[in-house]
This record gives structure tokens, sequence and C-alpha cells, in this order.
């Protein structure tokens, strides 16, 4: 979803690397997107495009995967690694290391770049069976059954390693959402 041609884009994050497009090599493998006609959507003022994607159901496939895990006699234990030397005390002779961002503190791994971005959700709303990508204004808003996604990028989330919540930033994503429909864009 785009806005219309009155209102400028919000800036995206700063300083992120000027990734190749190569959506036109893929293009076959993705379902192709259509424009919509402003009487085959609800938003005010923008130009609309529909297509079709697949979507985890993140706490239901979370709790799936937990409970194969647990059915074939895995064991969760918690332990705090503070250098790779911990490794070593480790009983098992095969480790895979899969500690995400916090590779970069424990390896010294500078190659992993953290990009920060707020998530608010708010109450599950079933009749909404879609989700609403709205380009240049930085909000997602995704419809997941214990609740509705909305999340929201910015121009300081690119390298930002804060984990702090912005509940002003994730108020202002959920007020852009909402003049979707009111038409105050
Ligand atoms: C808010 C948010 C929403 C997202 N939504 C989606 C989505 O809808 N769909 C999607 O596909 N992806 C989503 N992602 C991205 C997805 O969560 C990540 O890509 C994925 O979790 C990365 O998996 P990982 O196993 O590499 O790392 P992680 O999931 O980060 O796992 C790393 C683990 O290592 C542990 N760890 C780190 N350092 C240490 C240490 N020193 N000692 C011990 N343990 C340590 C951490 O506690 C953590 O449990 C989302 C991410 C965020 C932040």
């Amino acid at each position: 979803m785009t806005d219309d041609d009155s209102q400028a884009p919000l800036p995206g994050p700063a300083g992120e690397p000027d990734y190749p497009d190569l959506a036109e090599r893929i293009a076959d493998l993705r379902p192709r997107s259509r424009p919509l006609a402003a009487a085959e959507h609800p938003f005010r003022h923008v130009q609309a495009r529909r297509f079709t994607q697949l979507v985890f159901n993140i706490p239901a496939y979370q709790r799936l995967l937990l409970d194969d895990f647990a059915r074939d006699r895995g064991e969760l234990i918690l332990r705090d690694l503070r250098t790779p030397r911990d490794f070593a005390a480790l009983p098992e002779r095969v480790i895979v290391n899969c500690t995400g961002i916090g590779a970069r503190t424990l390896l010294g791994d500078d190659s992993l770049t953290p990009i920060r971005g707020q998530t608010a959700r708010l109450v599950p709303q079933p009749a909404v069976d879609y989700a609403v990508i709205y380009r240049g204004r930085n909000v997602l808003a995704l419809p997941r059954r214990d609740g509705l996604l909305v999340a929201a990028m910015g121009e300081h989330d690119f390298g930002n390693a804060d984990l702090r919540p912005d509940h002003e930033h994730s108020a202002a994503a959920v007020r852009r959402l909402a003049a979707l429909f009111d038409g105050n864009v």
C-alpha cells in the first residue's frame, strides 16, 4: 500500500546498506500483486495493491515446536554463556551455536547488526483477515490469532541495539494505521 502524492514518505532506517534489488529474479516464485480499485478496499486516499503471502501464527507454531521437542525427549537448560571458553564446559560433543545477535558480544562477531523496531499488540480482531504493509509510513499490521500485531519501524532502527520499548513510537504507528481508515493520512 502506498501513499498518494499528497504526503511525503517518512524516512526509512538511516545508514542501511543499499541492498541489490533481486525481486525481478524471483518474480515467478511469488504470487503476483494486483492493484485494487478504490471501491475494493477500506482505506482512504491511498493506492492499494493486494498479494498473498504465507504467514506463521508464531505463538501456536512455537508451542508445536516445543511440544515436538519435548516428546522426543529434548531438554531445555537455561545457561548464560559469557565467553567462548564456556562452550568447553558443556558435556555435549556437538554444539550448534545459534545465539542470534547475542553472538556479537559472545564471540565478538561485528558482522551482526542489530535492527530495532517496535511491536504493539491490539486485541484480537477475527474479522480482520488481511495484513497491511503501509509503505512509506513505516507501519505493518499482522492479524495474528492472539492479537493484531502492529509493527513500527523508524529512521534510527538500523544498528540500534537499544532493547527498551518505545511506547510512543508504537502509539504513533497505531495512529497512522487508524488514519488510513478515516482518511486523515
Ligand atoms: C519483535 C520481532 C518480531 C518478529 N516477527 C517475526 C515474524 O513474524 N516472522 C519471522 O519469521 N520472524 C520474525 N522475527 C525475526 C525472528 O524472530 C528472528 O529472525 C529469529 O528469532 C532469529 O532466530 P535465531 O535462532 O537466529 O536467534 P534468536 O531467536 O534471537 O535466538 C537466540 C537465542 O540465544 C540466546 N542467547 C544469546 N546470547 C546468549 C548467551 N551469551 N548465552 C546464552 N544464551 C544466549 C538468546 O537468549 C536466544 O534465546 C521477529 C523478530 C522480532 C524482534
